[in-house]
């Protein structure tokens, strides 16, 4: 589903201005138990390919590291827009530079999100930690 469909309107517009950075990507959110490559990193919670994001678990708005996960996914959307070819190389040998930036940009978006929609930050406990096993696939 598109963002527009997984998210209100008001959250679908706050990325893509925000962390696409207004670049009409349209990012395909899939949520489901099997995630691509499982065979090659099975401990994993999301991957992003190309413009698809996968979750192993749904969208939440009230729980702020899910929102980081997706935020972090997103970023690598908007990555992979930018220097694509090159990009997957790393992607496959090397992810340490992406994987800091997408780190780096996401917690920044998720405290962001927080201030900007004090409505979902009901649930402040859910900051307390990453959740186990909360693992973007290229880690
Ligand atoms: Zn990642």
């Amino acid at each position: 589903m598109l963002l527009n469909e997984a998210l209100p309107q008001k959250v679908a517009d706050w990325i893509t201005t925000g962390i696409l950075k207004g670049k009409s990507l349209n990012p395909q959110i899939f949520i489901q138990d099997k995630l691509p490559l499982d065979w090659w990193k099975k401990n994993k919670d999301a991957i992003t390919l190309k413009d698809k994001v996968y979750l192993r678990n749904p969208i939440s708005l009230e729980n702020p590291n899910r929102m980081k996960l997706l935020f972090h996914e997103l970023i690598h959307v908007r990555q992979f827009s930018t220097i694509g070819f090159f990009w997957w190389m790393n992607y496959i040998f090397d992810a340490t530079q992406i994987e800091a930036e997408a780190y780096r940009e996401s917690h920044d978006w998720t405290l962001k999100y927080l201030i900007d929609f004090p409505q979902y930050a009901l649930n402040l406990r859910n900051l307390a930690g990453d959740e186990p096993g909360h693992r973007c696939g290229l880690q």
